[in-house]
């Protein structure tokens, strides 16, 4: 777990500047939901914490260590998308453990981590189905597990409840503010709505045209003019 300072960022796609000179501090286990319209740069920021794109100019820290220049895998985070990206012929266990036993975890670490993410998930019971036994949510929480198995320094989702229908969607919102809270890991959230950045971040950042308009609690912007 890690505070992320990103200081003065740029991306340009080519002629295309995405994002102008950002600034932007995450506390250690903040959950920060990113705001904005479809273009606004909310996606390009987010791969560029993940080290997905090089960056164009400025830096992002991580703990106070300039991290903008390395490869995704030094960075050490998870993210959780809305596809899932579970691997089908695999058991949710599988699932669950596939990133440890790459990196070598010792077989006994693995199975209590996996163990214990099935537990705070309440998966426990479909350890051994294949995700294409689950319903929705039940993927999308085994998604989630696979990153919590990491123990990396930070999660990223990027839109990840936008193919869920709308209960399970107020429901996973639920969830995943909960599990995040229990966990303390500092979270970055995607999304293009305004109710789910509302009812889940500790911060809402919202963005317009690669630029950071507003940043505050949610009672902050609800009260702002
Ligand atoms: P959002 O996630 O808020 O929808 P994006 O970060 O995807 O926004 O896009 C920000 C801007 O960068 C947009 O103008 C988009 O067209 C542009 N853009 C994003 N990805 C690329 C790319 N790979 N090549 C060129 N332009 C891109
Ligand atoms: P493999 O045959 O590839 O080892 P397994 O299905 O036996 O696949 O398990 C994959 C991983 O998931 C193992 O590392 C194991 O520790 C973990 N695992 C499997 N079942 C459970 C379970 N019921 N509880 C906790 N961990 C499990």
């Amino acid at each position: 777990m890690v505070s992320i300072n990103i200081q003065n960022l740029e991306k340009h796609y080519g002629k295309v500047k995405a994002l102008h000179g950002l600034n932007l501090e995450i506390d250690d286990g903040e959950f920060i939901v990113l705001v904005g319209p479809s273009g606004c740069g909310k996606s390009t920021l987010l791969r560029c914490v993940a080290g997905l794109n090089p960056i164009s100019g400025g830096d992002i820290l991580f703990d106070g260590t300039p991290v903008g220049h390395l490869p995704p895998q030094e960075r050490d985070l998870s993210m959780v998308f809305q596809n899932y990206a579970l691997y089908p012929h695999l058991t949710v266990a599988q699932n669950l453990a596939f990133g440890l036993k790459v990196r070598k975890t010792a077989a006994e670490e693995i199975e209590k981590r996996v163990k214990w993410a099935a537990d705070i998930l309440a998966i426990t019971p479909y350890l051994d189905r294949r995700p294409r036994a689950l319903s929705g949510g039940q993927r999308q929480r085994v998604a989630m597990g696979r990153a919590m198995v990491k123990h990396s320094n930070a999660f990223l989702f990027d839109e990840p409840l936008s193919n869920l229908d709308a209960q399970l969607r107020v429901q996973m919102r639920k969830e995943i503010r909960a599990l995040q809270q229990r966990i303390g890991v500092t979270s970055i959230y995607v999304t293009h709505d305004q109710v789910e950045a509302m009812t889940m971040g500790d911060r809402i950042v919202v963005m317009k045209d690669g630029r950071i308009e507003q940043v505050g609690s949610p009672a902050e912007l609800y009260t702002a003019p």
